[in-house]
């Protein structure tokens, strides 16, 4: 059998920090057994970004980590199995052919730049928390999974969304607001509203998809593409004083 690479030290800062994540889950903690929020962080106390790389562990690589209790700083995990050996770098040659930058922003593109769950675009506020959005590309099905890196296959979202979090009030107070604020709205968006609900996404007006593209240009391009714009609208209104 060919014996897959051994994790290297987790302690080994001129490693990756998802390789490093993954030594530290394989090696520190082991297949089976659980660990807190705390002895993570304790574990990575310079990176704020740990969090995500254990993300895409979950769900990029096939590592299946059970997260007990909701709250982030609160939380209970158990590292029920392990997934594929990202520190092995034959893996992640073929982890890496499975998507180009390309074809991740054509599927930013195909989406709008734009989660396809929530609808929030890249630096907005997260309602919840108010941290600013980021957005990912991501497999529905994940390649270690038998999913195809295929177009289809992908899918936009922001960080919240991808991590699979909801926020965490369910009491029934809430839920008695959220219908109510449902069931208060103009009866064209309830319509809207309910489509959203029954595709399990929003999908952006054709304003909120030409905003979330500008806001993916550089200062220079949104400058020129500005410009065109209040062209136009001076067009439009003259046009409407002539007549
Ligand atoms: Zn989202």
């Amino acid at each position: 059998m060919d014996a897959a690479r051994k994790p290297p030290d987790w302690r080994d800062t001129k490693v990756g920090l998802k390789v490093r994540a993954a030594a530290w889950l394989a090696t520190a903690v082991g297949e089976g057994n659980t660990f807190s929020w705390k002895q993570l962080h304790d574990a990575f106390p310079q990176t704020t970004t740990i969090d995500r790389r254990l993300r895409d562990l979950r769900t990029e690589h096939g590592w299946d980590i059970k997260v007990f209790r909701g709250a982030p700083e609160g939380a209970e995990m158990q590292l029920a199995k392990i997934g594929d050996p990202v520190w092995d770098p034959a893996h992640t040659r073929r982890h890496r052919r499975s998507m180009s930058a390309a074809e991740r922003m054509a599927i930013l593109e195909r989406d709008g730049f734009r989660c396809t769950s929530c609808g929030i675009s890249a630096g907005e506020p997260h309602l919840d928390s108010g941290g600013p959005a980021q957005l990912e590309v991501s497999h529905v099905a994940p390649i270690s999974e038998g999913g195809k890196a295929s177009e289809e296959n992908m899918v936009t979202l922001c960080n919240r969304c991808h991590a699979g979090t909801r926020a965490l009030g369910n009491s029934a107070a809430q839920l008695e607001t959220v219908s109510r604020y449902v069931c208060d709205l103009p009866a064209r968006q309830q319509t809207i509203l309910l489509a959203w609900m029954a595709k399990g996404e929003r999908s952006p007006s054709p304003i909120e998809r030409a905003w979330a593209m500008y806001r993916h240009l550089s200062p220079e391009q949104q400058k020129n593409v500005r410009q065109k714009l209040a062209d136009e609208v001076e067009r439009a209104a003259d046009a409407e004083t002539e007549v």
